[in-house]
């Protein structure tokens, strides 16, 4: 199975500029799961602007 980036892409709302993880969701969950971190499209749009992607940010701001 190939990775589709192009499409991943569309999705992502991560806002930081120089990654290399962009559109490559398994690379970005991983790197912030070892960090005990989320990826920015956990976060709402303001709040993925802080670049805090900690666990309890997350819990602090997720609305169901
Ligand atoms: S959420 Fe983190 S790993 Fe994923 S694209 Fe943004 S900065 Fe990179």
């Amino acid at each position: 199975m190939e990775c589709n980036i192009k499409r991943n892409l569309s999705f992502c709302n991560c806002s930081y500029p120089v990654c290399e993880k962009k559109g490559k969701c398994c690379e970005c969950l991983h790197y912030h799961l070892k960090r005990k971190e989320v990826p920015a499209c956990f976060f709402s749009k303001e709040v993925e602007k802080t670049y805090d992607r900690s666990i309890e940010n997350f819990i602090k701001h997720y609305k169901g």
